[in-house]
């Protein structure tokens, strides 16, 4: 079959869910059989995420190709259980940026360049990429921001030309939200109706709307909607609230808007989507045997979102366990020496959380010395890592101010530093270590049990590293290298030897646990917790 595009986007309000509705559509019709990719398109002028502060979007999710993307992906993947690449992510920076090279270079032979049609071509090439050789029977993509933003007016009109080129073969579906007033007691449809328009302002009439609500929308509702914005009543979709996000298939399956979808494309939804492992886990997350405290010790608490993968691994991690993990946030800047004991006692594990710079690294060493001294299961990812390394050095191998040289440029012991063939690259992201990278792990350590293999490949997003100088020194003392890149040694995880589970691991696990495949090493670090 030709391959079958997928616009979705969102009017009314920001933060409706585009992302997960997008993953959940696309879960079912993978159900069914058919190949999938998911695609989103960032109306900002960054190139991408990877130098934005985590307050401004969450967190910056790294994919297998190095790429540093949209927290989004990390859901697509997670739904999916496919690796996304850089294709997955595009920004109106990256846009603008090829679009200005080809102009440096000549290839528009002399032609005013604008935004019609050079801007909407380049935005148009990067979908169509997608869909090239046949390779998904669906190329889903969600348009990232409101309708009617003033940023994401070339998507529209470039979703817009793409469904005239392709016809029966492009679909336009529309999040929007419909309100209840508890004055009147009512659900109110006029902001979708708004919304609607505008789409239609821009020439794009939705053809399938789901609708976001507290409370079920009835059959009366449904037909005014379709009324209003030229859509039969089919294709008004409800989206209730749920408690997890993981349900949102199995309630757009109920309101069979995979079967509207292939309907609409002219397709014969000959088969029911195959959702028993997806069911299975959500059986499991519902109905846990036991509750684990886990602290995640980070100082961008505020903000649970730039810790998505994270908090989003510990669910399915959890649900292998069959336990409900509770993660609580806690704050780094206010853990001292005097109180870290207070704060943490209460919790069963310990993870520290990556990190970028000084703020809030006083309250993390505190918390790992807290672990590594009371035997409470730790696991430290990334920054994490290196902060167990730091607090071992000055407190178990009396390095006096032993530090990393992010944190100080100056220390007598630099046990975590750039490697040399790192300094003097002056380009942010120039310098860092992303994407996925083998790992050997050593047989007979706690990262074995986890992983009950030797030769792994996780993700990475870093730019210092284990200092291999003090590598004897650290081994002799209890902390050992479990994990070490095979082509470069660089060391990717320790653990303490006279501990019950302390486990630091450069790389990022989190980046890479989905519902059907949950990280081995949060599965192994949540399992540590329960034994408690
Ligand atoms: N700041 C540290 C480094 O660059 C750790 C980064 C991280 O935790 N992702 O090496």
């Amino acid at each position: 079959m030709s391959t079958k595009y997928i616009f979705v986007t969102g009017g009314v309000t920001s933060s409706l869910g585009k992302g997960i509705l997008i993953a959940s559509l696309a879960k079912l019709l993978q159900a069914r059989g058919y190949s999938v990719t998911i695609q989103k398109l960032d109306p900002y002028i960054n190139v991408d995420p990877g130098t934005l502060n985590p307050y401004e979007h969450g967190e910056c999710y790294v994919t297998d190709d190095g790429a540093e993307t949209d927290l989004d992906l990390g859901h697509y993947e997670r739904f999916l259980n496919k690796p996304t690449s850089q294709a997955n992510n595009v920004t109106t920076g990256r846009i603008y940026q090829s679009v200005i090279n080809k102009e440096r270079r000549g290839d528009y032979l002399g032609k005013t360049v604008q935004i019609i049609p050079h801007i909407t071509d380049e935005i148009k090439r990067n979908i169509k990429l997608l869909g090239r050789k046949g390779k998904y029977d669906f190329v889903l993509t969600e348009i990232g921001g409101t309708v009617g933003d003033m940023e994401s007016l070339p998507y529209i009109e470039a979703v817009r030309q793409l469904k005239w080129e392709l016809g029966k073969s492009a679909m336009v579906i529309h999040l929007t939200l419909v309100p209840f007033l508890n004055a009147s007691g009512e659900l109110k449809t006029k902001p979708t109706q708004h919304s609607v328009k505008a789409l239609l302002e821009n020439g794009v009439q939705p053809d399938i709307l789901v609708l976001r609500t507290e409370h079920d929308l009835g059959e009366g509702i449904r037909k005014k909607v379709a009324l209003f914005c030229n859509v039969d009543e089919q294709s008004v979709v409800q989206s209730i609230d749920v408690p997890t996000i993981y349900e949102v298939p199995i309630k757009m399956k109920e309101e069979k808007l995979d079967v509207t979808v292939l309907n609409k494309f002219g397709m014969e939804p000959d088969k029911e989507p195959n959702l028993e492992a997806w069911i299975s886990f959500l059986e499991k997350h519902k109905n846990p045997k036991q509750t684990v405290k886990i602290a995640l010790v980070g100082k961008y608490v505020e903000l649970p979102d730039a810790y998505k993968s994270i908090a989003e691994s510990f669910i399915h991690a959890g649900a292998v366990n069959e336990c409900k993990v509770s993660l609580e946030y806690v704050h780094s800047e206010g853990i001292t020496h005097r109180n870290v004991e207070t704060i943490l006692k209460k919790y069963n594990g310990i993870l520290v959380a990556p990190g970028f710079g000084h703020r809030g690294i006083k309250g993390k060493i505190e918390a790992t010395r807290y672990a590594r001294e009371n035997n409470i299961p730790f696991l430290g990812i990334c920054l994490g890592m290196q902060v167990a390394v730091i607090e071992f050095a000055r407190n178990v191998l009396q390095f006096d101010g032993a530090d990393s040289t992010e944190m100080n440029e100056v220390t007598k012991y630099p046990v975590i530093d750039l490697m040399e063939e790192q300094k003097g690259i002056t380009n942010m992201g120039g310098t860092m270590r992303l994407g996925a990278f083998a790992c050997k792990i050593k047989k007979g350590s706690k990262l074995y049990d986890a992983y009950r293999k030797e030769l792994i490949s996780e993700r990475h997003r870093h730019r210092y590293e284990f200092n291999d100088k003090y590598l004897s020194e650290f081994e002799e003392n209890g902390m050992i290298a479990v994990g070490e890149n095979p082509e470069t040694n660089l060391v990717e995880a320790v653990e303490l030897k006279n501990h019950k589970w302390f486990v630091g691991v450069q790389y990022h696990p989190e980046y890479s646990s989905t519902v059907l495949k949950p990280s081995p090493l949060f599965v192994g670090f949540v399992n540590a917790c329960i034994n408690k």
